[in-house]
Formats: C-alpha cells, sequence, structure tokens
C-alpha cells in the first residue's frame, strides 16, 4: 500500500457526515479513484463539490481530504491526478466557512482553518510543484501557497524564481489580493 491509499485507509469516513447528506463513506472510493488507484487503475476525474465543498462553505470530511491530497502529492500521482489534487486543495484552503447546518459547525469546528493548517505542514510539496511542475500545476500550487504561507518572504523569492513559468496573475501579485492572508 503506497502513501496514498495508507492516507485513504486510516481515515474515519464512516463516522463523518458527507456534504451531500450521506455518510462520507463513498469518498474513499472516490479518492482511490481520482488517484488513479481505484479499480480501473487510470486516475478519473470526479468532483468532490457539494461533499467536500460548496461555493464557499467546506463540509466535515475537508480535513481529512487535505491529508489525502497532500499524500497524493507526495507520493507521485499522475499528471492529471495532480491537477485534480492541486485543484481541490486550492478550494479547501480558500474555504471561507463551515457549512452552517453541518456536526462540525455545531462542534464549533472552523473547517478552512484546519484545512489551511494541515496544508501549511505540506507546503514543501507545493514549493516542489511550483518548481517542477510548469504547466498548470505551478499557478495552482503558487495561489494556494499565497493563502497559507505564512514566510512573506520565502514566498517572494519563490515568485521572483518561478517568474519564467508562472502564470502572470501569480507573477504580478494580482491572485495574491483576493485573499484574507493579511487578516490572519
Ligand atoms: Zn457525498
Ligand atoms: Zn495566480
Amino acid at each position: 500500500m503506497r502513501g496514498v491509499e495508507r492516507e485513504i485507509a486510516r481515515q474515519d469516513w464512516t463516522g463523518m457526515r458527507c456534504g451531500c447528506g450521506g455518510s462520507a463513506e463513498h469518498l474513499a472510493g472516490d479518492l482511490l479513484q481520482l488517484a488513479g488507484r481505484g479499480p480501473g487503475h487510470q486516475p478519473c476525474h470526479v468532483s468532490l463539490e457539494d461533499h467536500v465543498w460548496s461555493a464557499v462553505v467546506l463540509w466535515e470530511p475537508a480535513p481529512a481530504v487535505t491529508s489525502v491530497a497532500l499524500a497524493a502529492l507526495a507520493d507521485g500521482v499522475a499528471p492529471p491526478a495532480r491537477e485534480w489534487f492541486l485543484d481541490l486543495l486550492q478550494h479547501l484552503v480558500a474555504g471561507e466557512g463551515t457549512a452552517g447546518e453541518s456536526a462540525s459547525a455545531r462542534r464549533g469546528l472552523d473547517l478552512p482553518q484546519l484545512c489551511r493548517d494541515r496544508a501549511v505542514q505540506g507546503s514543501w510539496l507545493l514549493y516542489a510543484e511550483v518548481m517542477s511542475n510548469r504547466s498548470v500545476g505551478a499557478g495552482t500550487a503558487f495561489e494556494i501557497l499565497t493563502v497559507v504561507e505564512p514566510d512573506r518572504a520565502r514566498l517572494q523569492r519563490l515568485r521572483e524564481i518561478a517568474a519564467d513559468w508562472l502564470p502572470v496573475c501569480c507573477r504580478t501579485g494580482m491572485c495574491d489580493d483576493g485573499q484574507r492572508v493579511s487578516d490572519r
């Protein structure tokens, strides 16, 4: 069993309520499929919208899915899957609140903050992604860092080093503007 499978296996999916209203159990299969570790052995896109994240709110499985997405990057999943996991991670760190009717909200959990705390622990993966994945992934990884990286000088150095291949919004800092880093 490799890193991503192990990370999926160690989460208590059945104990979590999914955004779709049912048990989060189905996410284990969805995430394996995304990573290309399901029965088809090919990465296959599955949208987790309204299961893990909705427009601006997150659902209970979000922190567990953050850990799985980082494990998938660490595990070197194939290119389309890397971009899907990066997109997923971006939705998770950009969440603005915990879904109001969820059990997490009742327990007073701040799911977006929990996701950002986990993502920051894997920030080395995001730095590596910016440096090595010079396609779409570099911009997404950089934008995640603009949300979670507390060391702004370090982020600025990365921006300069990767300037040749980062999209213009990341190069100029345009996509930092909408972020709420300064408020945290
Ligand atoms: Zn669901
Ligand atoms: Zn950007």
